[in-house]
């Protein structure tokens, strides 16, 4: 987004930076401004989420730090986030009721929607598999040292047992799938957005969103006042994020100085191998199998591609957020892109939710690599397990901060790796949350792209630009 002054007449016109410059130069000043002060403070390092400053032996060490991460640095980023999760559900629920009314034949929806699927779940394999093929190459877990393993356990138990906790309230599939239809909509809506609902409470806010998208084209006389409705709503939303994105830059530089000035570096020390092949497998993810991708679907350069998303790439990375992320996401394939409005709304609105490559990839790696640690050999057949189940858990992991956390000990305990070895890597859980959020964003906009272009193909040039142009209902 090229944001520019008006010139006057007095002085010569300045031009503001870009968006994802101001975003970047956040990230940056708030991370190192963060590692600085925890250099400085040399202070002993907490799980994350605690904001009381309770230390490893339940000592109360309130420093100045602390304080300024828990009392400055958090609230002003919370705010941000706080504008965007605001809009999310009425978002949500207009983009995807306009995509399935606005795209008016049921056939072109049904093959949208299996396209979405067909993207997601190849994205989401080719993820996982890459990340069991490295963790298994390369082996993090056999190289961690016991008394390693034994220290990081007693710094983390405490917030392992809620991670715990939570996955034991998990629901058996069969719920999990019935949930998806919502009893009452209503009430979905409410607790969507929490990361222990696992995804189902957005699940079913997008089926009624869409059921009722679906029954306009069968009544569209009678729903031109509910459409009008929707699209007011609609556009009032993005009104509202974009004067929220004026406080990203900001926002995100203090979400991120508060997470390391508490971390600091010391906490990724013993996890290095752990680290570096979570991130070995991102990238690769990002640059050889999304650049494929979008290269040969997409008909599309990767650099220039990367160039255009670069917006929610960061803003992704900011929050830890799908969910949050999703409006710039909607904005970037619209105007940045100049993908369909209807296709990319369809695409976008499930893809935050329901595709997950970043997630997927990092379920695999961890239930391995934690498998490794307590020596539970994994065969074959419950690779596979993992493989398929981390797909699943992928889609229905809440697009919130931290959304996977409960899912993984569901995956773990169901191939024997004891859950309480999630306490093991929440010391770097959101480091590394902020990394697969920017891998499963862009995944989502590579998939609009790809689906967008071949719904083009399909068309003839007149009705492709007319469609690219507005896509009123
Ligand atoms: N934070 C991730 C997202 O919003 C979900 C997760 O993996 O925890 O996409």
């Amino acid at each position: 987004m090229q944001a520019s002054e008006e010139p006057s007449p007095a002085a010569p016109r300045r031009k503001r930076l870009a968006l994802h410059w101001q975003i970047l130069l956040g990230l940056v000043l708030g991370g190192s401004a963060g590692v600085a002060a925890n250099l400085l403070a040399a202070r002993p390092v907490q799980p994350p989420g605690v904001v009381d400053s309770l230390d490893v032996d339940g000592n109360h060490v309130h420093d100045r730090l602390d304080w300024w991460a828990s009392n400055v640095a958090d609230p002003i980023g919370r705010v941000f986030l706080r504008l965007i999760f605001m809009v999310v559900i009425p978002l949500v629920f207009s983009a995807l009721a306009l995509g399935a009314a606005g795209i008016g034949d049921m056939r072109r929806l049904g093959g949208l929607g299996l396209k979405t699927l067909g993207f997601t779940v190849l994205l989401s394999t080719v993820a996982v598999l890459l990340g069991l093929l490295l963790v298994n190459w390369i082996g993090p877990g056999r190289r961690l040292a016991p008394e390693q393993q034994d220290a990081l356990r007693a710094q983390y138990s405490r917030a392992g047992d809620a991670a715990i906790a939570n996955a034991k309230q998990a629901k058996p599939l069969k719920e999990v799938l019935l949930d998806i239809i919502p009893e009452n909509p209503l009430q979905e809506m409410v607790g969507s957005m929490d990361a222990s609902s696992k995804g189902n409470g957005m699940l079913a806010v997008m089926f009624f969103a869409m059921s009722l998208g679906i029954a306009i084209n069968f009544v569209p006389d009678a729903c031109q006042a509910l459409v009008a409705c929707l699209e007011g709503i609609n556009a009032v939303c993005m009104v509202i994020i974009g004067f929220a994105m004026r406080l990203a830059p900001v926002g995100v530089g203090c979400l991120v100085f508060a997470v390391t000035a508490r971390l600091g570096l010391a906490v990724l020390t013993p996890l290095l191998g752990f680290i570096g092949t979570i991130l070995l497998g991102f990238l690769i993810h990002m640059l050889v199998v999304y650049s494929l991708v979008i290269w040969w679907f997409g008909r599309m350069s990767p650099w220039e591609f990367f160039g255009d998303i670069s917006d929610a790439m960061l803003t992704a990375f900011g929050t830890s957020s799908s969910n949050a992320t999703l409006p710039t996401a909607l904005r970037v394939a619209q105007e940045d892109l100049g993908l369909p409005r209807e296709v990319s709304n369809f695409v976008l609105t499930i893809g935050a939710t329901g595709n997950q490559n970043g997630t997927a990839l990092f379920h695999g790696v961890v239930v391995l690599f934690l498998a490794q640690v307590f020596h539970v050999e994994l065969g074959l057949g419950q690779q596979v397990a993992v493989v398929l189940m981390s797909i699943l858990a992928g889609v229905g992991t809440a697009g919130v901060p931290g959304g996977s956390l409960p899912m993984i000990v569901v995956v773990m305990q169901s191939v024997g790796v004891p859950g309480e070895g999630i306490a093991l890597i929440l010391g770097v859980d959101r480091i590394l949350d902020m990394c697969r959020t920017l891998l499963n964003v862009t995944g989502d906009l590579v998939i609009a792209t790809c689906v967008a272009r071949s719904e083009q193909r399909k068309m003839p040039l007149d009705s492709a630009l007319e469609i690219s142009g507005g896509g009123e209902c």
